[in-house]
């Protein structure tokens, strides 16, 4: 019994552990080992798309932080795609075109089919050479687009995805979560893409070149995450890119936040399981370590976690000695900085068994009711929070 706890235990923790601390060593302070061969030096045209289902209360902050940024508005296009919204999200949208200096559209749809139908609806109307995805409540740092663009220098590049950072101040106990879990994952997604490519890609900016990207799966959702992977299985690198920062909003509930995660998470599962195959083709460092990696830690480590729970109870109860040396350890995470990665390891694991649960079921949730809190917050600050991990 003490042997299976102690080998679950092993791969349980230390395989995550061994991996982040590995990457954060080996990889996160390396370059992105960009060839650069094209000459950039006239910014391409850009065209973003932005799904919309009853925005009404941001687009016009949306399409306003789009105007801001510092890429030239004679080389930008915006397509707000709206997906039947029952709210004035259209109008609000033409009418800020039609004010504004910024060349703009709505394809406004009948009924909601689905973010990824929509999105292919974009693709197909787009113009420019690159085509930037940006989900509706989400802001970008002013040089963020500009930042994006300028990894097509290289040919290899296929997609590129921008870093997280919540918005606000973080005051309730999810935000704080949030908060740890972003900070150990955005330096995962860097150091992933400075040796390869990162398999999760974010929805709130995500650029590709147009005539490379083969459109949205519409049966399954994780849009970004299986785009991303696309583009890797097509031979390119998928990117996500230190300098180019956006900011999203936390749900302030726990309970809320827990809902969210588990979509994404159930999205990330059918992307990652629609490219399975990439597991054994073991032809570059992204399937050889990268991918196999991350596919332990959404998919097969939170099955161990229950497992866990149990040896580790069950020998408790047996053994005073055990449940002392348990109690031991778990005090001096509670009283380190591990406290912050315990409680992330911890939430992601529940998060991402729950998630399984509902795959399992059935239940695919290609299209969702929005997060109402996240769409009443402050603007994101002017400048960007110092990059820590
Ligand atoms: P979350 O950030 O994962 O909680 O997802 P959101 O609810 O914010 O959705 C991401 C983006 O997709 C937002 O801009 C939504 O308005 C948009 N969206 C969601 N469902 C649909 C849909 O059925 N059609 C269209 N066109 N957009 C959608
Ligand atoms: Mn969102």
């Amino acid at each position: 019994m003490f042997i299976a706890w102690f080998a679950i235990s092993v791969v349980h923790f230390g395989v995550p552990l061994f991996y982040f601390f590995g990457m954060r060593r080996n990889a996160y302070r390396k370059n992105y080992g960009l060839n650069p061969v094209r000459d950039f030096a006239t910014e391409p045209t850009v065209t973003v798309v932005v799904p919309t289902y009853n925005e009404e209360g941001v687009i016009r902050r949306k399409l306003e932080d789009i105007a801001r940024s510092d890429y030239p508005a004679s080389k930008l296009e915006v397509i707000v795609v709206d997906g039947g919204s029952t709210d004035k999200t259209a109008e609000e949208a033409w009418r800020y075109f039609k004010a504004s200096g910024i060349r703009g559209t709505v394809l406004e749809q009948s009924q909601r089919l689905g973010k990824s139908t929509d999105l292919n609806k974009g693709l197909k109307h787009a113009t420019g050479e690159l085509v930037c995805f940006s989900d509706a409540e989400c802001e970008w740092d002013r040089d963020a687009l500009r930042n994006c663009v300028k990894y097509f220098v290289d040919p290899q590049i296929g997609s590129v995805s921008g870093v997280h950072f919540e918005k606000g101040s973080r005051k309730a106990l999810s935000q704080e979560v949030e908060g740890s879990y972003r900070s150990i994952y955005r330096m995962l997604r860097i150091a992933e893409s400075k040796v390869h490519s990162t398999p999760v890609a974010e929805g709130e900016l995500q650029l590709f070149r147009t005539s490379q990207m083969p459109g949205f799966d519409t049966t399954i959702g994780g849009d970004d995450t299986c785009a991303a992977l696309c583009m890797v299985e097509k031979g390119f690198r998928s990117i996500s890119a230190a300098d180019v920062a956006f900011y999203e909003p936390t749900p302030p509930r726990l309970s809320v936040r827990f809902r969210q995660k588990v979509r994404r998470g159930q999205h990330v599962i059918q992307a990652f399981w629609k490219h399975r195959k990439l597991l054994v083709k073991r032809d570059s460092s992204f399937t050889r370590l990268i991918f196999p990696m991350e596919f332990f830690l959404y998919i097969l480590n939170p099955l161990l976690f229950p497992f866990w729970l149990a040896t580790t109870a069950v020998l408790a109860a047996l053994s005073f000695q055990f449940a002392l040396f348990i109690g031991v350890v778990a005090l001096a995470i509670v009283l380190t900085p591990l406290s912050r990665v315990a409680i992330t390891h911890i939430t992601n694991n529940l998060t991402m068994l729950t998630a399984l649960v509902r795959e399992a079921r059935g239940d695919k949730q290609l299209v969702w009711n929005k997060i109402e809190e996240n769409r009443k917050d402050e603007r994101a600050p002017e400048v960007p929070p110092v990059q820590t991990v």
